[in-house]
């Protein structure tokens, strides 16, 4: 006899609904804090975790954001050490806040945990930062997020910086779009752990292709990506945007690895990097 296998359309919306009620029944912890969580809510994590995330409140460099020291605020053109000495391809680079804490636990749970719908709070978060570029009123912008290489985007599933992007939108005002059929990542770039700036120049350097450029031919463009570390990678896009044709292309991430205050020890931006190496490797 004929075995009568269940229709996948008629499963599916029902094994959803069973998690729903999961859900329901069985709220789990904060993914952040650990707290039990009493309401229901589509993302595992707690009020208090959400309205712990605040901006950056520091002297930065007015071009890419990094923290200015003592000597750097003295000199007093607003830049920093590395920008005045290899001036990035983006005419300005913003950020929510600093990758750490609470901010990086939620890019974590997006980007490793596949919880996609950490995506909201961190679109409206660097919805905040693109705000602080003061653009025109009238000026039409794309966002354009970072691409992944076809081979990690099949792996992952998504691209983070592409659902920041389109929560963000929801953020902005109507002339704000999302663009992702401009940019691709057409090689594969090898962990920048433990590369210098020329070395980490030279890694990115053809990673990424301009493939629809009548799409940005003077147009105003924000490259967007969750995490900025080195900055690199988004300078690298904004230089093949700009050789595409934009006219302005800055660069919007929802948290940024900082200097330390006190000197030159980048704690964070190694242990943003080795995340990304760990992937990487897992890859
Ligand atoms: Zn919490
Ligand atoms: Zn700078």
């Amino acid at each position: 006899m004929m075995r009568v296998e269940p229709r996948a359309s008629l499963v599916a919306p029902f094994k959803m609904a069973l998690c729903g009620l999961s859900a329901v029944f069985f709220p789990s912890d904060c993914r952040l804090c650990r707290t039990p969580l009493v309401s229901l809510w589509r993302l595992p994590v707690c009020s208090e975790c959400l309205d712990s995330l605040q901006p950056l409140r520091i002297a930065q460099c007015i071009l890419c954001g990094e923290r200015l020291t003592g000597a750097q605020l003295l000199v007093g053109n607003g830049q920093c050490n590395g920008c005045a000495e290899y001036p990035p391809e983006f005419d300005r680079a913003v950020s929510y806040s600093e990758y750490q804490d609470g901010l990086r636990d939620l890019i974590h749970l997006l980007k490793y945990d596949a919880v996609l719908p950490a995506a909201k709070p961190l679109g409206k978060l660097l919805a905040q930062a693109i705000a602080e570029l003061h653009l025109p009123d009238a000026e039409a912008a794309a966002l354009v997020p970072v691409p992944l290489h076809s081979s990690k985007r099949r792996e992952r599933r998504f691209n983070q910086a592409e659902l920041i992007a389109r929560a963000a939108v929801k953020y902005l005002p109507a002339n704000f779009t999302v663009d992702t059929k401009v940019l691709i990542r057409h090689r594969e770039t090898r962990s920048q752990v433990g590369l210098d700036r020329e070395a980490r120049i030279r890694n990115m350097s053809g990673a990424f292709k301009v493939v629809a450029p009548e799409r940005i031919q003077g147009r105003t463009l924000i490259v967007v990506d969750d995490v900025m570390t080195t900055g690199t990678t988004v300078s690298e896009c904004a230089r093949v945007l700009k050789h595409g044709g934009a006219a302005n292309v800055f660069a919007a991430t929802v948290a940024r690895t900082l200097k330390a205050a006190d000197g030159p020890v980048i704690r964070q931006e190694i242990e943003g990097e080795e995340a990304e190496a760990r992937q990487l490797v897992s890859a």
